[in-house]
């Protein structure tokens, strides 16, 4: 039985919505000063099932840079191109209990920890496959574009700033030319890399996203197959474990969905067969999620019983 049947969801969201509405803790990222840009106030929450409708409450339509929620994304299309084993070689699947943005590797299988930190996502966009810049370019944006069921732009701003100061990725990339973790264009992997985090998305994206990871590979909005079901399944896998920077351990505890979040103000959930959930706010905690989103998931898996190991 559909595990949401006679919940009036759509008012839940809207007093969740309520609830936190006016609360400003946390800070925009400002690694990069584009980013300081966003309207702190912005705040949207939109929940996908996968029947195709999508709930929708505050500011769902308003543009975001993607930011590290792009890691699933370009690890799902990694896969697609070369199957689970090879990229299992290339890539591991433990949480490493270092930060995101760690230069520490797997030494042990001689590749990066996860492809949820940034070496094991610049590792995965390295297997992107495609003759140059420009057609691999197309097909991440073609990955995307499925996945999203719309067109999508970059961040031009955002980009060329990723791409100026971004030289502690720069750093990892070349750790793993040196150590054969990566191979080819080295400074092409990375200018994807930046490319892929200044995708702007909406709230109701990430949740059409995580909807169709959810469906087994299948958007509900357009009906595509974008990922086997199989695939969909490594990459929620990596998710559940890796996907909220240091809170991954305390998020599974709390909320109980494979999940990922990006400096950019976004949270996208999944709870597999079921729904995603896309929530936009741009001020962060000090794990460097959004401090309303977590908010919101938090309240929604009690209040809606979406933690997976919820005894139903
Ligand atoms: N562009 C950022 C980086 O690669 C993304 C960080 C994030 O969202 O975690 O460092």
């Amino acid at each position: 039985a559909p595990l949401l049947a006679g919940h009036p969801v759509q008012r839940i969201l809207q007093d969740i919505h309520r609830r936190y509405r006016d609360h400003d803790e946390g800070r925009l990222a400002d690694y990069i000063p584009e980013l300081t840009l966003a309207d702190p106030r912005d705040f949207g929450i939109a929940m996908a099932i996968t029947d195709g409708f999508v709930h929708e409450v505050g500011d769902t339509r308003k543009p975001f840079t993607i930011q590290s929620i792009s890691k699933p994304i370009v690890y799902a299309l990694a896969l697609r191109d070369h199957g689970r084993e090879a990229v299992l070689r290339k890539i591991g699947v433990e949480p490493s209990g270092d930060p995101f943005n760690s230069i520490a590797f797997d030494e042990q299988h001689n590749r990066p920890f996860n492809p949820m930190v940034n070496s094991g996502a610049i590792a995965a966009t390295a297997l992107v496959r495609g003759e140059g810049r420009k057609a691999r370019l197309a097909r991440i944006m073609a990955m995307f574009e499925a996945f999203v069921g719309r067109p999508l732009e970059i961040d031009e701003a955002v980009y060329r700033s990723e791409a100026q100061t971004g030289h502690r990725n720069r750093a990892i990339a070349y750790l793993e030319l040196n150590a054969g973790m990566v191979d080819g264009p080295v400074e092409e992997h990375l200018d994807l890399y930046f490319l892929q985090c200044s995708i702007r998305v909406t709230a109701r994206d990430l949740a059409v996203v995580g909807a169709t990871l959810a469906n087994e590979g299948v958007n509900p909005l357009t009906g595509a197959r974008v990922l086997a079901p199989d695939l969909a399944r490594d990459v929620l896998s990596v998710m559940a474990t890796c996907g909220m920077y240091d809170y991954a351990g305390g998020w599974q505890y709390d909320v109980g969905m494979p999940a990922k979040s990006g400096v950019g103000g976004g949270i996208m959930a999944v709870l597999p067969e079921q729904l995603g959930l896309g929530v936009y706010s741009p001020r962060l905690d000090e794990t460097g999620n959004s401090w309303r989103g977590i908010k919101v998931c938090t309240n929604l898996s009690r209040e809606l019983k979406l933690h997976l190991l919820d005894f139903r």
